[in-house]
């Protein structure tokens, strides 16, 4: 199954909600692309990689989770993660859904009609197949799974505060349902 280019929808967002910010000179501050088939967990992430002791930062969306869904949905994801993109390369503040992220999200929510973003990454999809909701105890951002899994770290968190390593600091808990 094909799924949609995000290059040019980037473009779009970067010019009606980030002045233009998020592409400079060097091109991109971040890369987008869809995952793999394996992403089941969030709709989509933002992470910054050092790769030689060069920065560099990626959106991931999750094919599995989005390709079914409609351009609103992809497009509502996308800009999400622009937000996270856009605190963390453009303002230099280490936050994930904190006050920046709140009032640029009500800002964008405020300017258009064609869709809402959340501070969500899930969708009500495939519900059946994930049904344990486990929350980062370090940004209690929720995740849905299929099976209960012991020692998983925030993806989000260990990207964001750990260089990408695992950290027990932003354990995934399990609710007891
Ligand atoms: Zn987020
Ligand atoms: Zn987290």
């Amino acid at each position: 199954m094909t799924v949609i280019p995000l290059l040019p929808i980037f473009h779009k967002l970067n010019r009606l909600f980030f002045d233009g910010s998020l592409v400079q000179e060097s091109g991109p501050v971040v890369s987008v692309r869809w995952s793999d088939n394996r992403l089941k967990t969030t709709a989509g992430f933002y992470k910054r990689i050092k790769i030689n002791g060069i920065s560099r930062s990626e959106i991931v969306l999750s094919k599995p989770v989005l390709k079914d869904l409609s351009i609103v949905e992809i497009e509502s994801t996308l800009c999400h993660e622009m937000i996270h993109a856009w605190i963390d390369r453009i303002l230099n503040v280490k936050e994930i859904h904190g006050a920046n992220f709140l009032m640029k999200m009500h800002q964008i929510n405020s300017k258009q009609n064609n869709f809402q973003i959340n501070i969500r990454h899930n969708f009500p999809v495939r519900r059946n197949q994930l049904k344990y909701e486990g929350k980062c105890s370090y940004c209690g951002e929720i995740y849905l799974y299929r099976k209960r899994l012991k020692n998983l770290a925030c993806k989000k968190c260990c990207n964001l505060f750990f260089e990408g390593n695992w950290d027990q600091k932003c354990l995934i808990i399990f609710s007891n349902n």
